[in-house]
């Protein structure tokens, strides 16, 4: 499981140099829970449910409650939350009304703006009509499902409890609801040729989805198939064969009218997700839950990873916050940078880019030429691929 980073002690009431999110934020909400462990994941989640009191799937939502009434506390004269994310874990594996509680909450807390996004992520299997329908009656607005592959072998692979089937069915349930949603691929599996990923893009569109996401599998150390790696049993994912992987999905979705907003991000226009560019756009935001991470006005602070820790914090009236950093004004730019480089708006060029620099990435085919000369660095397909070294290239 992914290591949360050091930073320097976060004050025991949670309290922050600079509380004021007056303009409203964001909220992200950690369930922790998932049924089995995917041997690909090193998210913070675990497949027991039942670490005691207030650390239980079953009475979660009341641990919950007690950081959304701390941060009340914290935030000073908060506006209205402007969207919410419920991700994991597996938030679906909670009884439907124990996530709408914690909408409830939230709502009853701060108010949530009119119209905001408010997205749970979803396992397939989990799910059924009437799960999803108290949702919507509670105000859910946007279900993500984790479809990840149409092809059996690949979801085998991945741990993935769901048949191709059981998405259709889920993705006919949101439509049927009216509840914006997403499919959710991942690309690079290993055994996963390259008729199984078109297979699996070909699927996504063929639902009709109005935004679909698709990621590279990456193998972390920490998990299962790290370990498999290690011991040679299956191979890493080959960079090249990602890259063409990459391009098929861009190839196929744009032919389908869908535009990317961010590198791993297509939707028809008007329905990208707006909770995510609300990171990506370095706004405030509030993560619930335990190793949720949270940034307000460049303070940005990480929670204990255990649910055990994390409810023993709160039930003591504590934050259960486990280290924080300050950001220098240089460093809050840079992260800027790093993350807006990754949208289909692009970044100002930065001060003191070396002009030399810019012509490097126009005549590399690393960034769209025009907006380039005026200023403006926006990803061509290929600079997409190379984000990493375009951003490097900018120091
Ligand atoms: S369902 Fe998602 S969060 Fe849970 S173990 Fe699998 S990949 Fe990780």
């Amino acid at each position: 499981m992914a290591q949360l980073p050091d930073g320097v002690p976060a004050p025991g009431d949670g309290s922050l140099p600079d509380p004021n999110v007056a303009s409203g934020f964001a909220a992200y909400v950690h369930i922790p829970f998932c049924a089995v462990r995917c041997g690909y994941c090193d998210f913070n989640t675990y497949t027991n449910l039942d670490f005691g009191p207030g650390a239980s799937a079953s009475d979660y939502h009341d641990t919950l409650a007690r950081e959304i009434e701390l941060s009340a506390g914290v935030l000073g004269n908060p506006g209205k939350v402007t969207s919410v994310f419920f991700g994991g874990g597996t938030p679906t594996l909670l009884p439907a009304k124990d996530l709408a509680a914690t909408l409830e909450r939230l709502r009853a807390t701060f108010g949530i703006e009119p119209g905001a996004e408010v997205t749970t992520e979803a396992n397939p299997e989990t799910l059924t009509f009437e799960r999803l329908r108290i949702l919507h009656d509670a105000g859910f607005t946007r279900v993500s499902f984790g479809m990840q592959s149409a092809v059996s072998h690949v979801l085998q692979v991945l741990d993935r409890a769901h048949t191709p089937g059981q998405v259709d069915a889920a993705v006919g349930w949101a439509r049927e609801l009216g509840l914006e949603h997403s499919v959710d691929l991942i690309y690079g599996a290993p055994g996963e040729s390259m008729d199984d990923w078109r297979a699996s893009l070909e699927a996504a569109i063929a639902l009709d989805p109005p935004h679909i996401s698709a990621y590279g599998l990456t193998i972390e150390p920490g998990t299962k198939m790290g370990g498999q790696v290690r011991r040679g049993e299956i191979p890493e994912p080959d960079p090249d064969v990602l890259a063409d992987k990459y391009m098929l999905a861009e190839e196929l979705l744009s032919n389908a009218g869908y535009e990317w907003y961010e590198v791993s991000n297509w939707a028809k226009p008007g329905h990208h997700s707006r909770h995510n560019l609300a990171y990506w756009q370095d706004a405030n935001w509030w993560g619930y839950g335990p190793g949720a991470h949270s940034h307000v006005n460049g303070t940005r602070w990480w929670n204990v990873k255990h649910p055990i820790q994390y409810a023993a914090a709160l039930a003591q009236g504590k934050s259960p916050a486990a280290a924080r950093e300050l950001l220098t004004a240089d460093e809050r730019r840079e992260e800027q940078i790093m993350l807006g480089i990754r949208l289909r708006e692009g970044i100002a060029t930065p001060q003191g880019a070396a002009p030399e620099v810019v012509a490097g990435f126009i005549a590399d085919g690393l960034v769209e030429p025009v907006p380039a000369m005026h200023s403006r660095l926006i990803l061509t397909v290929k600079g997409r691929l190379l984000a990493d070294t375009v951003i490097r290239a900018l120091w």
